[in-house]
């Protein structure tokens, strides 16, 4: 945003997050901060969520040994969390039911949200329609033309798409765009943000929505396997799939948590999204973190062959955890990420989403390396289905 007034209040993760917002945001995001605190007291609230989560959503999704992957690399077990099977194809769903909840609580009549693949465009779309509230979801046109089937179930749910052809036409202009809107439209608009970025409240909010992959797996993990993960896996684009899927580990030291970035096609600034090797600390969106950025704290573009881990900045805990050196983090490239999906397809019958195939490339690279009595946990994020356009391309699978 242009020239905000910088104001830094509570939801610091270490250095990392904070409030970074224009004056007229302030109210709305203490507004927000407030509900929330209420709703997290309120059993009634937990209760909704849970059954909406359970009878809705598909929860608790399996955790699935996959033995012919296991046999094929020959070390670790691999277990896949399969957060593709939720209603809407991907994790994004958990964090949409419980901000619809909240702004249903809090009166909003009218719903905005961004979107990059579409995914978290087609979630908000589902809860509005569920909830009977007016939905706006912003998009960059590149990202229209990439994912045009969400495009079209966003519009099939009733809601209205607004494409954004400002800076590079991907997803931090589309979150430009819905800071707009809610600025002009605060009192009667709640902001449904996607993933575990943005001022606080958000990356904490959005964070205890996705706890729940984390919650299960251990508990799953320990009735089939009577012990603890060596190692969870998973994509890091915002970061909210991977902080739901660590969070409960965190305390148990033993876990390697490993974050994927999007390598793409490359090293050089521009061709990937990998914000702990090729960037630095700064302020995007109203976090601070770690961003692509030039020498000039400038916003690099980014690239990566999946939507949704296309974005320059990652959520303020990831920051953290990496600093800490809690969690590690690696990237993979487009084409590792795009063998790992026809791996795993051939192996397990899944066609996982672009963005889930970086954490089973990273599962491809470690688990040779270990026992067979190592046990590695990935999130698989999403399901495949809306990438086909790009697998029908990168993978030759037109013709006759
Ligand atoms: C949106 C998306 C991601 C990236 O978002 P995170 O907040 O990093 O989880 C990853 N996988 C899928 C399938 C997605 O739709």
């Amino acid at each position: 945003m242009a020239a905000p007034a910088i104001q830094a209040v509570a939801g610091r993760f270490g250095p990392y997050g904070g409030r970074y917002v224009p004056e007229t945001l302030v109210a709305a995001l203490d507004e927000l901060d407030h509900a929330y605190a209420e709703a997290q007291a309120d059993p009634d609230f937990h209760l909704r969520l849970d059954s909406l989560l359970r009878d809705y959503a598909g929860r608790p999704t399996p955790l699935y040994f996959a033995s012919r992957l296991t046999e094929a690399l020959g070390g670790a077990k691999i277990y896949l969390k399969r957060e593709d099977l939720l209603h809407t194809g991907a994790h994004k769903i958990n964090n949409c039911l419980g901000q619809a909840l909240l702004a249903v609580r809090m009166g909003k009549k009218r719903i905005i949200a961004e979107t990059g693949a579409g995914q978290h465009g087609v979630a908000t779309a589902t809860v509005c329609a569920l909830f009977g509230l007016e939905c706006v979801v912003y998009m960059g046109e590149e990202d229209m033309e990439r994912q045009q089937l969400n495009v079209y179930r966003m519009r099939m749910l009733g809601a209205e798409v607004r494409g954004v052809s400002s800076g590079s036409r991907t997803l931090k202009d589309a979150i430009n765009e819905a800071m707009r809107d809610w600025v002009t439209n605060v009192r009667t608009t709640h902001y449904l943000l996607g993933s575990v970025l943005g001022a606080h409240p958000y990356p904490t909010m959005v964070r205890d929505f996705h706890r729940v992959i984390s919650r299960e797996a251990r508990a799953q993990i320990l009735e089939k396997e009577n012990r603890l993960p060596t190692a969870i896996i998973a994509c890091v684009g915002g970061g909210s799939n991977a902080i739901g899927a660590f969070y409960e580990f965190i305390p148990d030291k033993d876990v390697r948590l490993i974050g994927v970035e999007a390598g793409g096609r490359g090293p050089a600034l521009g061709d990937h999204a990998a914000r702990f090797s090729g960037g630095s600390p700064g302020v995007l969106q109203g976090t601070y973190s770690y961003v692509l950025q030039d020498d000039a704290g400038q916003i690099a573009l980014t690239h990566s062959v999946s939507a949704g881990l296309d974005y320059a900045s990652i959520g303020p805990e990831h920051a953290a955890l990496h600093d800490s050196g809690r969690a590690e983090y690696t990237s993979a490239t487009d084409a590792e990420a795009l063998d790992a999906t026809l791996r795993l397809a051939r192996t397990e019958g899944i066609i996982p989403a672009l963005e889930s195939a970086h954490a089973i490339a990273e599962c491809i690279r470690v688990a040779p390396k270990m026992s067979p009595r190592d046990v590695v946990i990935v999130n698989v994020s999403g399901r495949g289905d809306k990438d086909m356009g790009i697998l029908v391309r990168e993978l030759q699978l037109g013709g006759r």
